[in-house]
């Protein structure tokens, strides 16, 4: 993972920014984020999942004949 990138989230209100890194500081070094980036992050998540393009369907199995 690079470590110059950014990460924007529009929490509605205003745009909250970490380091690209800040994955492996939570993940590797228990870091814990501001309550407000990590509200932000998990409704930018939640937003993605709802509003999947149309076109966007889980794989189908087909049987092989
Ligand atoms: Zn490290």
């Amino acid at each position: 993972m690079q470590g110059t990138g950014e990460i924007w989230i529009d929490d509605g209100d205003m745009h909250v920014v970490a380091p690209t890194l800040i994955v492996h500081y939570v993940e590797q070094h228990a870091y814990r984020p501001p309550t407000r980036f990590i509200r932000a992050a998990a409704q930018a998540a939640d937003h993605r999942r709802r509003n999947r393009p149309q076109s966007w369907a889980p794989p189908v199995l087909i049987d092989a004949e």
